[in-house]
């Protein structure tokens, strides 16, 4: 890949799963990537693994200022910011009888409000040099509802929303959502009721792909010409309903 292929990445929740297998693909791929996450140690292990492509940066996608400083030290080292992977999320599923607040504001901060935070840490500059792709990481989940998961696909339908207005206000930049359906990964380890949990981590057991194949389908967005904005992908197991 020559310089002008090479293409400045920032990658949100590269610790693990999706965000880490896009990374380490978009890097393979000869992209600079910076990747952000809170676990450094996972990001320091992914950047010494990628051999200088991958520049691990300390990311709470929940706070602004810790969102535009992982812009900034993108711009600090590379001048700008090519693509934005809106990928970091949580997914705490539970019945909302059960009435865990704190995880639903958990699932608004990270999966909502971190992906708006990371549109406005890049748009300005985006827009101010007429280029750049922005990567929203969506759901089946936000193209369909499932008891337990009201509110994590309410953010998920939420960031398709978004996704489609962005694109609509913006003629220079390209706006792509990937659904992705059952898939490797940590998501299911942590959080929700325990029995909405087991259910899930079961399920991803029986039919996962790999997070791989969901950094193929980026790949695949990021690597069209700047006429061409793949708009939606929804990449899901053969076997998943
Ligand atoms: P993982 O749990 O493996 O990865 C989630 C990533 O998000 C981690 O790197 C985690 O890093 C990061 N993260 C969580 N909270 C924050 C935060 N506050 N600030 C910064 N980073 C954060 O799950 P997946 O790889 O599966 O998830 C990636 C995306 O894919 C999510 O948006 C998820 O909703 C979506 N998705 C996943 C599916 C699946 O089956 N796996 C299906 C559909 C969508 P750290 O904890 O180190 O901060």
């Amino acid at each position: 890949m020559n310089a002008t292929e090479s293409k400045v990445v920032l990658v949100t929740g590269a610790s693990s799963g999706i965000g880490q297998a896009t990374a380490r693909h978009l890097a393979a791929m000869g992209h600079r990537v910076v990747a952000g996450a809170r676990r450094t140690d996972r990001l320091a292990a992914l950047a010494a693994e990628c051999d200088g492509a991958v520049n691990g940066v300390e990311l709470d996608v929940a706070s602004l200022d810790s969102v535009h400083a992982f812009v900034a030290h993108a711009m600090a080292r590379y001048g700008r910011v090519d693509v934005l992977v809106n990928n970091a999320g949580v997914m705490p599923l539970s019945p909302i009888a059960d009435l865990r607040v704190h995880e639903w504001d958990q699932m608004i901060d990270v999966n909502l409000r971190g992906t708006l935070y990371g549109i406005a840490a890049v748009l300005p500059g985006m827009r101010a040099r007429g280029s750049g792709h922005i990567v929203n990481i969506s759901s089946v989940s936000g193209h369909r509802v499932d008891p337990t998961a009201a509110v994590y696909s309410a953010t998920k339908f939420a960031v398709r929303a978004l996704s489609e207005g962005l694109r609509q206000e913006n003629d220079d930049i390209r706006v792509t959502v990937v659904s992705p359906g059952f898939t490797h990964s940590e998501l299911t380890h942590q959080g929700g009721a325990p029995d909405a949990r087991s259910a899930a981590r079961a399920a991803t057991e029986r039919l996962a792909i790999p997070a791989a194949a969901i950094a193929e389908a980026i790949a695949f967005a990021v690597a069209q010409p700047p006429n061409v904005d793949v708009n939606e992908l929804v990449v899901r197991p053969t076997a998943q309903r």
